[in-house]
């Protein structure tokens, strides 16, 4: 059996062990430190447009202290783009709140600006306005930005842009992760940069960013003694991980160019074969193509491709399952027009990673082609 192929494996650049040796050396081993702060500011530099960031434990975590930040509690109702991981809907549980999931529209694959509309009315029309929205960049593609923060101006609802998968894409020449009221990223293995586990939480306003490192670290008053006015959570990131972060940062715009030139290499690959279909991007959007994804003609043979290639040792995956589709969501209100259903059927996406060799590359694509007998 040949080696295997992931879907997304990290990468590192060769710096973060140096930082890592720095943090040990100087025993900074707690989730606070010269690493978690200057982590914080390379974030800063790279996405400017006045961010300010916190440096989390997970970008779950990031989600989690956004929504308590937009005040969502009990009962409370929160859109939510329904194509996309479960991360992103799960802690609106966490506070005791209602998702209301959205279908997508066929350019990004993300947030239907219709949908969200229509949803909004209906969600007013029966009593209860949505608190906030939470809108997804899927596999690094921008959602539609004008038109989704539009309708949430209109509405005066704000926006937590979920950002896990776009560090690195832009709208309009700007960095997505600036786009929310609050913006979440994360640093998870598989994203396109990582810190093994953590994430962080933007915003423009540097009070917001003091207020979610207060939450992150137990909530302590001022005070001599631990005095507690408020619940507070561990979720801060370790100065160990934020080492492995600065290194990650010098090489994340090589992370961005390896991950396109392999949709490039991808798209070029399969351009004679009519059953496979990409999408491009639309004017002004600037893609990290976290994961290259393609739609198949069928959900039979998006399957036959995916075990074809994992009985090659290759990883590939089914884009992600619509949460409207998830047991423990199945019964939450929900405003579909069919879109993220079919591309759940159709859709695959392929080994991405910025470390794939020409050679797995070669063995990904002939593999497909063998499939086609093309
Ligand atoms: C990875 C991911 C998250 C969660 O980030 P973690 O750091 O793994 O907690 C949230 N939303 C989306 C869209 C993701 O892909």
């Amino acid at each position: 059996m040949e080696s295997k192929i992931w879907l997304s494996s990290p990468h590192m650049g060769g710096k973060e062990q140096s930082y890592v040796t720095n943090a040990f050396e100087t025993n900074w081993i707690a989730p606070l430190g010269p690493h978690v702060n200057g982590f914080e500011c390379d974030i800063q530099n790279y996405l400017s447009q006045g961010s300010h960031v916190a440096a989390l434990s997970s970008g779950t975590a990031a989600i989690h202290l956004g929504l308590i930040l937009l005040d969502v509690g009990l009962g409370d109702e929160v859109i939510c783009q329904s194509k996309t991981f479960s991360a992103s809907a799960n802690p609106i549980a966490y506070q005791g709140a209602t998702p209301i999931f959205i279908d997508s529209e066929k350019d990004t694959w993300n947030l239907c600006p219709e949908q969200l509309e229509i949803a909004i009315k209906d969600r007013m029309s029966k009593g209860k306005k949505p608190k906030a929205i939470i809108s997804v960049h899927l596999y690094g593609m921008p959602y539609k930005v004008d038109e989704i923060h539009n309708i949430a101006k209109a509405y005066n609802i704000p926006v937590l842009e979920d950002s896990a998968e776009a560090l690195g894409s832009s709208y309009k020449s700007i960095k997505c992760g600036t786009f929310g009221d609050l913006s979440v990223l994360s640093f998870n293995g598989n994203k396109i940069i990582t810190t093994s586990g953590g994430g962080a939480l933007v915003s423009k306003d540097i009070k917001l960013k003091e207020k979610a490192i207060f939450l992150a670290t137990q909530a302590r008053d001022q005070a001599v003694e631990y005095l507690h006015s408020s619940i507070g959570y561990n979720y801060r990131l370790s100065n160990v991980l934020a080492g492995i972060g600065r290194g990650q940062m010098e090489v994340l715009d090589d992370r961005v160019s390896a991950r396109r030139a392999n949709y490039n290499h991808y798209k070029e690959s399969f351009k004679n074969i009519n059953e496979l279909q990409f999408i491009d991007e639309p004017d002004g959007y600037f893609s990290n193509r976290w994961l290259s994804c393609m739609l198949t003609p069928s959900a039979e043979i998006r399957e036959g491709i995916r075990t074809s290639l994992e009985s090659l040792n290759i990883e590939t995956r089914p884009l992600w399952k619509p949460l409207h589709q998830q047991p423990i969501f199945k019964d939450a209100p929900q405003y579909l027009n069919g879109v993220s259903d079919n591309l759940f059927e159709k859709g695959l996406c392929l080994p991405s990673g910025s470390n794939l060799t020409e050679n797995e590359l070669n063995r990904i694509t002939s593999a497909i082609k063998t499939y086609f007998r093309a």
